[in-house]
């Protein structure tokens, strides 16, 4: 085995959009688990959204990720070695392994320990996505922010993405009209095609605001009840103008002001007029569901009905590219790295 790890760090923090000089690429020895702990060689490494504030020291829910550390993220591999008796090698697991090849975690349990899971009907990659955070993102928000009832009408933006996908998909099974707001014909495409959602509008097929609200307002007659925000700006706007009395909005993602960019509210007199429901929430802090709703999105995984996109990049020296894609919209699904199959 090799006795070396390869690693991307955070090497600065981006003052505007993040760019690939923010991170660094390094080779360090690759240590031993002690008492405890386990060895675990990354076959995939997750990129999320959340990572890009992660990498700044503004305001936010959870602490700026260390410079010259590993970058944080999700991982899915496998037990290498073994100094824990819950774990033995081979075991697959999930877990905070980072931006590397390889990582040693405490097998003792808590939020943090890795997490075994089975890869017979599920893929194991699938653990970073669908059956994981984001999945369980999606059935959080909109299962207890949005409550949607059969024939009411949601929204979702970032519709084809890890969690947005989801989000449509499980909407439609409970009855619902589901729009997508997406960018681009083709992930259009994709949500109504094989998604099976009612429609999807192409975002960046509107020249501006008002073409946009034109948009929604002929794919949602009935107004919306409930919708599942990612992105802000806008297409937030553009929903605010079509949502129901008592309608709920899920405040999941805000990607289009990653970068710091503001972004004002035009209607905000809606939320009061529409008597609005606008929660914001983080998946982290809700651990009672994830069993119930991992339980869910791996039968329907397992069952074919529920359908997942992936986008690949390979080897760890792609991740901060294509990280730096998936702020741009270059994803088409869940960006994951793959370092072995
Ligand atoms: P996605 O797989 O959806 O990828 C991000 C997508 O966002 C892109 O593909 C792109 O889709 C869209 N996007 C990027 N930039 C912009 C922009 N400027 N304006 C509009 N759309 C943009 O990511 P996830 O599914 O992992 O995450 C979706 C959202 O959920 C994010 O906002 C993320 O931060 C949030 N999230 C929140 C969690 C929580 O606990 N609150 C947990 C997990 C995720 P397109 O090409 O369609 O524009």
């Amino acid at each position: 085995m090799t006795t070396m790890n390869r690693r991307i760090v955070l090497a600065s923090r981006p003052t505007t959009a993040a760019a690939e000089d923010n991170f660094r690429l390094e080779t360090v020895p690759l240590g031993a688990p002690g008492p405890g702990q386990v060895l675990i060689r990354h076959h995939y490494l997750s990129l999320d959204p959340y990572m890009r504030g992660r990498m700044s020291e503004r305001k936010s829910y959870a602490a700026p990720q260390p410079l010259n550390e590993v970058m944080i993220g999700g991982t899915a591999g496998e037990v290498v070695a073994s100094q824990h008796p819950g774990f033995a090698v081979g075991d697959k697991v999930v877990s905070m392994g980072g931006w590397q090849e390889y990582s040693i975690a405490d097998g003792a349990p808590g939020p943090l320990a890795p997490r075994k899971v089975d890869t017979r009907a599920v893929p194991l990659s699938a653990y970073l996505g669908v059956v994981g955070m984001p999945g369980v993102t999606a059935w959080y928000g909109l299962n207890v922010i949005c409550e949607p009832k059969s024939g009411e009408t949601v929204a979702v933006s970032a519709a084809t993405g890890a969690v947005g996908s989801v989000v449509g998909q499980l909407a439609k099974a409970k009855g619902c009209r589901v729009v997508g707001i997406a960018g681009g014909r083709e992930k259009c495409d994709y949500a109504v095609k094989e998604l099976g959602f009612d429609a999807c509008i192409d975002y960046k097929a509107a020249p501006d605001a008002r073409a946009l609200g034109s948009l929604l307002a002929a794919a949602t007659p009935n107004g919306i009840d409930g919708y599942f925000e990612n992105v802000g700006g806008t297409v937030l706007d553009a929903v605010l103008v079509r949502m129901n009395a008592f309608g709920r909005i899920a405040v999941c993602g805000m990607i289009a002001g990653y970068d710091g960019e503001p972004l004002p509210l035009a209607y905000p007199a809606l939320i009061l007029t529409s008597r609005l429901k606008v929660q914001g929430f983080i998946v982290s802090e809700h651990p009672k569901i994830w069993p119930q709703a991992l339980a869910e999105l791996g039968a329907g995984v397992a069952s074919r009905t529920l359908k997942y996109r992936e986008t690949v990049a390979n080897g760890i020296a792609s991740a901060p590219g294509a990280f730096l894609g998936l702020l741009k919209g270059r994803n088409f699904g869940k960006q994951i790295v793959k370092l072995l199959d």
